[in-house]
């Protein structure tokens, strides 16, 4: 796709011909690329509060937020102040260390978890909850959802078929079929397709897998009572129950999803995984769950799992640094920000007559551009994509930097303040007027 852009892209445009011939596609992960939406990435330098710079001094408001971790914005003054402290102090040891205590005693007075594991990726958090419940369960096969994301996992790149039970297909080239044959996928938000999956195959399901409110296909919410009957379904069965908060964790509200909604209804997940808000822009993640089975993990238990930078020490501080200043008013603030840019949103394309559907859970919210409710993946796939790659693009010449793909959440942080928010706000209609021009294009 080519196109003008208001803004001098000159050295990112560079560095990407640069990025290019060393890196596949130029990037050292997909969706950075601009794939869905055509164009050039822009190269950032810096980042402070609210606001990116790109290498050709161009600003914009982030609404990526490194995709969720940056909950109290760039360069927060105080995390930074702990990072180069800690840093001070040496980088890595590869001995136990007081942070990953200190963090470790935060996420467990928050979660619905009495131990935690600390890992350096929210794949290998998901990876390790999974083989964990295998090992407990001495079952193999895994459910989980259609349009579900749980990182590059092998057994978890899988999609089916829409309908009923699945037996999962790989989703990409390198994951041999038998890896992902103990894997059945299901849609989401589906009480049928679980019993039905629950019935057929239920005494040898190690464990249903779900996003405690799925982000990765933009926001779907759970249909009240979902995660419960998940819950409840699992223990039925002697399953376990995994929900992967690694998105949602500490970012849809103080105690992530399960605040929503475990906290509320009055039962928990068997193991949960977190990641990035929990590593304040790092690489950190975690799992953690009942003691009974994480109990089960080495040294203490037969499965095996390790990691030579798990808990290191900056990363933990980081960590620990965010969590500890994530109060009730930073959700709170995030929340009215947010509110603030859903309307906008919506009043601007409703003026130029784009249909759209915003769909929330705490402080995470997306736009579909598509009306009507979005429930699950299919739904979710059934919208333009020609609009959003237009909305996009209009924003980032306006100084407001979306996620690039139409499938995402948007991000905010505490340091969205009027001004960034306002800043956002006045970029609306016209992106919305772009958004309506090229569906008119595509019809
Ligand atoms: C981002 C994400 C992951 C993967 O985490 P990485 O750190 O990118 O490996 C897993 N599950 C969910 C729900 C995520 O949003």
């Amino acid at each position: 796709m080519t196109r003008t852009t208001a803004l001098p892209t000159t050295a990112s445009a560079e560095f990407f011909d640069r990025a290019r011939a060393v890196t596949p596609g130029g990037v050292n992960s997909p969706v950075r690329a601009f794939s869905a939406v055509g164009g050039t990435p822009r190269f950032i330098r810096s980042a402070a509060g609210a606001w990116l710079t790109d290498v050709d001094g161009n600003e914009y408001v982030d609404l990526i937020c490194s995709w969720g971790p940056m909950l109290l914005g760039h360069a927060h003054p105080e995390v930074q102040a702990a990072v180069a402290e800690a840093v001070a102090r040496g980088t890595s040891y590869g001995t136990p260390t007081v942070p990953e205590v200190e963090l470790a005693e935060e996420i467990v007075a928050r979660a619905p978890i009495e131990a935690v594991r600390f890992v350096s990726s929210g794949t290998e958090a998901t990876m390790s909850a999974i083989r964990l419940a295998r090992g407990f369960t001495g079952r193999d096969i895994i459910v989980k959802f259609a349009g579900c994301y749980h990182g590059h996992v092998d057994s978890l790149l899988a999609q089916a078929g829409s309908g009923l039970a699945t037996h999962a297909v790989t989703s990409t080239p390198g994951v041999p079929e038998a890896f992902v044959a103990q894997t059945l996928v299901i849609g989401y938000n589906d009480p049928e397709a679980l019993a039905d999956v629950f019935a057929t195959h239920g005494d040898r399901i190690a464990a249903v897998i779900t996003e405690a409110a799925p982000g990765n296909m933009g926001v779907v919410p759970p249909r009240p009572g979902f995660n419960r009957l998940l819950a409840e379904t699992c223990r039925e069965h002697g399953a376990l129950f995994i929900s992967d908060e690694v998105m949602t964790g500490f970012r849809a509200s103080r105690q992530g999803q399960w605040g929503l909604d475990g906290a509320v209804e009055g039962w928990r997940p068997d193991l949960v995984t977190f990641g990035k808000v929990m590593g304040g822009g790092f690489p950190a993640a975690a799992f953690g769950g009942r003691a009974d089975v994480m109990a089960h993990l080495s040294p203490e238990g037969p499965v095996y799992q390790a990691g030579t930078l798990s808990g290191n020490p900056i990363a933990t501080t980081a960590g620990l640094a965010t969590l500890r200043l994530a109060t009730d008013e930073v959700y709170d603030h995030i929340t009215a920000a947010g509110d603030a840019i859903k309307a906008a949103t919506a009043e601007a394309l409703t003026a130029a007559g784009v249909p759209h559907r915003i769909q929330a859970t705490g402080t995470m919210f997306s736009v579909f551009f598509r009306g009507g409710e979005v429930h699950d993946f299919d739904d979710a796939n059934d919208q333009s994509l020609p609009a959003y790659a237009a909305f996009f693009h209009a924003m980032l010449d306006a100084g407001v930097y979306l996620p690039p793909s139409a499938y995402e959440t948007w991000f905010l942080s505490s340091a969205h303040d009027d001004r960034a928010v306002q800043h956002v706000i006045d970029a609306l209609p016209d992106a919305a007027r772009a958004a309506a021009a090229a569906m008119t294009t595509e019809s």
